[in-house]
């Protein structure tokens, strides 16, 4: 069985074409450009260098042609044609408080997707252009959709209230719902494979720390706080993202720099974070060589960082009256092992240290705790697509 994993942005859309049966990566690739003048589609097979071909894109619709005539093509294509494509496993990034697990996608289900355009404006509506556009292409083939936010439904009421009137929360649904929950669910999950452990036994605390950040509590399997909110804004300092700031801060700027409400929401998503700070990029490996230059700002954006990450797991750690296992995972929690020492410098109060050397190592699930450890800290890789498929699967069997 073949699962295509879709994962629709505004003018991209990523995508990998899986075999179940040893869960292998058959194809992967990208359409970006989707809309704009230049698109174009990038395929790659198991280890092979991607393919780039220029294509107009005008929708997501010739996204999805192209991905289809990209996967069976004669030269870099992977299957004979689009039958051999069992299942289509949709990430969605916002289900709102109407989904509490994966869904097979029917008129509902896309109802209810629908009504969270609200409270998700930005990401709700490519998921959904990019499913409408799976359906007129392939009308036959069976749809799941597998939500961000889902697996932190198990969050009680005191950790995603928040301390607004009530009745807020009841006409607009403002509420904690946390996001990267396939993330967080896929290396707990692993975690507890890793140390031989069953999950129900287990207090665990993953970061996720990529260009947008979020650490999660998972007791016995189970997300019970995470550090994400209303919105992917709260939380960290990230890439871009101000994270958790005093709400005063909006109005103030507001009436100071004249800023609109698109103004401010620009500002605190996409000028503010490590970006801000530094001056210099959001992308970790130049603010680490600006640093290593002698860029003070470059310095201090990755301290705050850091500091950010520390404090939830202090947070967490208070939460579950404990922890076994601190996992890292995404772009900067797999790769950059500076971070992971800043963050974890200093916790043997905890029961928490890692070996140096074994911090170096990159690309590999990694157990990089020291022997006498009281706490396990893993390094564990981040498969979402895979995470996907496999809800996929196990909701149309
Ligand atoms: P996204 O949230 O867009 O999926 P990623 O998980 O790809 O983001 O993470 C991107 C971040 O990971 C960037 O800040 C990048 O600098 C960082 N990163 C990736 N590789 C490395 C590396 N080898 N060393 C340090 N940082 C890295």
């Amino acid at each position: 069985m073949k699962v295509l994993v879709i994962n629709a942005g505004s003018s991209s859309l990523k995508y990998q074409l899986i075999d179940m049966t040893n869960e292998s990566v058959l194809a992967k690739g990208l359409c970006d450009r989707i809309g704009i003048e230049n698109s174009f589609i990038k395929q790659s097979r198991g280890e092979e260098d991607a393919v780039v071909i220029s294509k107009v894109l005008k929708n997501h619709k010739d996204a999805i042609e192209a991905v289809i005539s990209a996967l069976t093509d004669d030269k870099i294509g992977v299957i004979k044609s689009m039958s051999e494509i069992s299942a289509v496993g949709h990430r969605i990034v916002h289900g709102g408080e109407k989904f509490n697990s994966s869904a097979v996608i029917d008129e509902n289900v896309m109802e209810a997707v629908r009504e969270c355009i609200d409270i998700a404006p930005l990401h709700n509506p490519p998921n959904i252009i990019g499913i409408e556009a799976c359906q007129q292409i392939m009308p036959n083939v069976p749809m799941v959709g597998v939500f961000d936010t889902t697996f932190h439904s198990t969050m009680p009421e005191q950790a995603y209230l928040y301390a607004i009137p009530y009745e807020l929360y009841q006409k607009y649904g403002i509420r904690k719902y946390g996001f990267h929950g396939t993330s967080h669910k896929y290396v707990s999950e692993r975690t507890a494979e890793l140390l031989g452990k069953p999950l129900s036994d287990l207090k665990i605390i993953t970061c996720h720390l990529g260009n947008g950040s979020s650490i999660c509590a998972v007791n016995k399997g189970k997300s019970i706080d995470t550090s994400m909110g209303f919105t992917p804004l709260q939380g960290l300092a990230m890439g871009t993202r101000s994270g958790t700031i005093d709400p005063e801060v909006v109005t103030f700027l507001m009436e100071k720099e004249d800023l609109t409400v698109k103004g401010v929401s620009t500002l605190l998503n996409k000028k503010s974070g490590v970006l801000g700070v530094s001056g210099v990029s959001s992308d970790f490996r130049d603010l680490h060589a600006a640093a290593d230059e002698g860029n003070k700002r470059a310095q201090l954006a990755l301290d705050i960082f850091a500091y950010g990450v520390k404090k939830f797991i202090g947070e967490y750690i208070a939460v579950m009256n404990g922890v076994d296992a601190i996992v890292f995972t995404a772009g900067i929690g797999e790769n950059n092992s500076i971070i992971r020492k800043m963050v974890l410098n200093n916790m043997d109060f905890f029961g928490i240290k890692i070996d140096e050397d074994k911090n170096k190592i990159r690309g590999q699930e990694i157990d990089i705790s020291t022997p006498d450890a009281t706490v396990r800290t893993l390094v564990i890789p981040t498969n979402e697509e895979l995470a996907i498929a496999r809800e996929t699967m196990r909701l149309l069997k």
